[in-house]
């Protein structure tokens, strides 16, 4: 029989499960959060390998809810994108951290990461090109790391996009390499200035062949079409020494430090010691 609107509505809802009745609830509740000022961003830093010194860090977003406590960006990412909370999420992300290292003594880069409805909206350009005006930051202390799913969709719009970016004198990363579909066209048609590999290579290079030889690969193409290569989830020291050997120029991971907020990072930021 057929049902009225609201008799569906109210179906609907009694036949939800568990599952997506926590994710309405976390979406309801990542917007009050965000009016009461729950969300907080983490550095994480990336260092050479060459010298060991820090070059820049990676900002990170983190929910600290009252009652939750620290909500992992697994958890409400993929939510605000569903949503489309993700646009007004990661203009303050980009705000925030542009604030915050433009105080810094010391110029390292921030890497801001993009989610792919962010890069789809035609204003994006002109609005990194405010945050940088208001908040003084050099464009080229910015990076915006995407990923592949944020390019996907209309190749040439999202081309266009980077193109007005990179003419702000911004850096564009490619995030997550690897795991996309078609990351080697990818790398032709879009002119990234850095590859992040995934960190699910990273875990496998010392004991698995296959993760080993994609890192390598991945190295050699990059250095031959001359993008520098940074690897993420860099745990120990064999992780560390691998990559070294086969010319990675930077990482990121638990070796060197974990995401921290910044006020954990004062001394390293306005310090002259080159922790
Ligand atoms: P991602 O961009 O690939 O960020 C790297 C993730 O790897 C971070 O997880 C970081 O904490 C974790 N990580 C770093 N080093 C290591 C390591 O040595 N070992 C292991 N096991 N993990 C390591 P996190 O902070 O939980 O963020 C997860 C994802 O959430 C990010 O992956 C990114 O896709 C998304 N995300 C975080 N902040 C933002 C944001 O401001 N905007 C958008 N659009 N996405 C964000
Ligand atoms: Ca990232
Ligand atoms: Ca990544
Ligand atoms: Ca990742």
């Amino acid at each position: 029989a057929k049902s009225t609107g609201a008799n569906m509505a109210c179906f609907y809802d009694i036949s939800m499960d568990a599952a997506s009745r926590e994710r309405n609830a976390l979406a309801i509740d990542m917007r009050a959060g965000f009016l009461r000022n729950e969300f907080e961003l983490f550095f994480q830093r990336q260092n050479s390998t060459r010298t060991g010194a820090v070059i820049g860090f990676e900002v990170l977003i983190r929910w600290r809810h009252p009652v939750r406590g620290l909500v992992p960006p697994s958890e409400f990412i993929p939510i605000a994108e569903r949503t489309g909370f993700i646009l007004e999420l990661g203009d303050w992300v980009l705000q925030k951290a542009c604030e915050e290292a433009v105080k810094w003594k010391r110029p390292f880069k921030i890497a801001v990461n993009v989610a792919p409805k962010q890069l789809a909206n035609v204003s994006l350009p002109a609005r990194v090109a405010e945050v940088l005006e208001q908040t003084g930051l050099p464009a080229e202390r910015l990076e915006l790391e995407i990923t592949e799913s944020g390019i996907i969709g209309d190749q040439q719009h999202a081309l266009q996009l980077i193109r007005q970016l990179k003419a702000l004198g911004v850096k564009i990363a490619m995030d997550d390499y690897g795991t996309g579909y078609s990351s080697l066209s990818t790398l032709q048609l879009f002119p990234f200035d850095k590859i992040k590999i995934d960190r699910g290579f990273i875990d496998g290079v010392v004991s698995n062949r296959q993760s080993a030889a994609i890192v390598r690969s991945t190295l050699i193409l990059a250095s031959s079409l001359d993008i520098p290569v940074l690897a993420e989830g860099v745990e120990n020291e064999e992780h560390l020494e691998f990559l070294r050997s086969e010319g990675c120029e930077e990482v990121q991971g638990y070796l060197y430090g974990k995401p921290q907020p910044i006020s954990e990072l004062a001394e390293l930021v306005n310090g002259s010691d080159l922790v």
